[in-house]
């Protein structure tokens, strides 16, 4: 417990924590201490396949434009398996594309693997860390192992999933999603490149010989099934940095709906139609979404809207004839999700009614995902990773804002993941940045919680 005592005691016990330490005095309980140089080293260099939307001197100071299962993104995967390859992994690629990365434990177990998982494709204008820290860190955790001689007691490995961000076949969380049974093959498969319309993910994955054999599925019949997944992820939100923590223990991500809602007016000549004999849908969904605005607050929860529409034939003399907006509510619970779009349109439809003849309103439920509880043994398994790395003082639980490939993998297999902060919140951005330390931390976090988790399952399983 020394080096959690020595956190405490300091004002930036990050940083000291990644600086103070040696190899030859390990403070984590595994005993086994990632090499922060070779994580960083090796997430820099493999930013090289797509990087883009340079911002400063400094080699690493790029953005990343690696879409999924484009020449880079290939080239990044190939490298990943021949990383895992030279570690002593078995690799195998499911019909999504997935990686499976597996490192025999010392039971020699058939039982599922315990997974350390994230994605390498990226967003347009993406940054550095998104998804690529997460598979980084678990092939770090896996070095280290391997070069210390340590041996898991269950199988553990390493999974890159294939389309996590949508971006180029639009379709987030697209192939864990196939994974867990929650879109069809067929359809993942079929998602067409938004800028190609003749080229299909399935087309790409035969391309680079990446359409493999195994079934995309947790059923332990035909697919790859997980014994759990561990996920290390940049936070993407201010939370931690704000409040000054260095590790977020998430315990599950927010529920939510999205609808869009219609409210029809009636075209009218604005110098000569009264206020009081106008039908104006555009005043009307400005107050709505005001409206709205006021209900997430009284739950705590999120409401936005992202999207609104007017007919193209609007113009600056004319009330328009319709609008069409969108929102999308969120929150941890399901049941407050259910009370704010409630809400929402118990008001807009007074609303409906308030100015001059009145408006219209329809309304339809585009999206509905449910929330999602991490599991509880996972869950202690990152605080206690957490408590030991920087004091009870230093981490604080989390619910994830955005939806993640564990969001997935928590239906089908003990689930949990570790956040640690980004600059300013920025992701989906060329400058999204985590600190060195931080990153270290995170891939020490993520060593610690799949090593109590071995351990907590064989206690369990026995
Ligand atoms: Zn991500």
């Amino acid at each position: 417990m020394l080096g959690s005592t020595i956190s405490r005691q300091l004002s930036t016990p990050v940083r000291r924590w990644a600086s103070t330490a040696t190899a030859s005095s390990p403070s984590s309980a595994s005993g086994l201490r990632i090499n922060s140089d070779r994580l960083l080293e090796t997430l820099h260099r493999t930013c090289r396949w797509g990087a883009a939307h340079r911002y400063g001197d400094d080699p690493t100071e790029t953005g990343m434009a690696r879409l999924c299962l484009t020449d880079d993104d290939a080239k990044v995967r190939r490298w990943l398996i021949q990383e895992a390859e030279k570690l002593g992994c078995t690799t195998t690629i499911d019909q999504m594309g997935n990686l499976f990365a597996r490192q025999p434990g010392s039971f020699r177990s058939p039982a599922p693997m315990i997974a350390m998982g994230s994605h390498l494709d990226t967003q347009p204008r993406g940054g550095r860390y998104d998804g690529i820290l997460g598979v980084v860190a678990g092939l770090e955790v896996l070095r280290t192992m391997q070069e210390r001689g340590f041996r898991t007691l269950y199988d553990i490995g390493l999974v890159n999933w294939t389309n996590e961000e949508g971006a180029r076949f639009p379709k987030s969380m697209c192939s864990s999603g196939v994974w867990a049974g929650a879109t069809p093959i067929e359809e993942a498969w079929g998602l067409t490149d938004i800028f190609n319309p003749t080229v299909t993910l399935r087309s790409e994955l035969e391309r680079h010989g990446f359409l493999g054999s195994v079934a995309c599925s947790s059923d332990p019949a035909m697919g790859y099934p997980l014994g759990a997944h561990f996920e290390l992820h940049i936070e993407q939100g201010p939370i931690l940095e704000e409040a000054r923590k260095s590790i977020g223990v998430v315990c599950g991500a927010q529920g939510y709906r999205w609808l869009t809602i219609t409210v029809t007016g009636r075209d009218a000549h604005t110098g000569t139609t009264p206020l009081a004999a106008r039908r104006d849908p555009v005043l009307a969904a400005s107050k709505m979404i005001v409206a709205s605005n006021a209900v997430a607050k009284k739950y705590s929860a999120l409401a936005s809207t992202g999207v609104m529409k007017l007919p193209r034939t609007s113009s600056t003399n004319t009330v328009a004839s319709e609008v069409t907006f969108t929102l999308d509510i969120r929150h941890l619970q399901d049941r407050v999700v259910r009370a704010v779009q409630d809400e929402c349109l118990e008001t807009f439809a007074a609303i409906a009614r308030e100015d001059g003849r009145g408006v219209s309103l329809d309304w339809t439920l585009d999206t509905d995902s449910a929330a999602v509880e991490f599991d509880a043994h996972c869950i202690a398994a990152v605080q206690d990773a957490a408590t030991h790395l920087v004091g009870a003082e230093q981490w604080m639980k989390l619910t994830s804002g955005a939806g993640h490939d564990s969001v997935h993998t928590s239906q089908h297999c003990p689930t949990a993941m570790i956040f640690v902060p980004c600059k300013e919140g920025v992701s989906h951005h060329p400058q999204e940045y985590c600190s060195p330390a931080d990153c270290t931390l995170g891939a020490q976090t993520l060593l610690e919680s799949v090593v109590n988790y071995d351990r907590r399952r064989a206690e369990m399983e026995q």
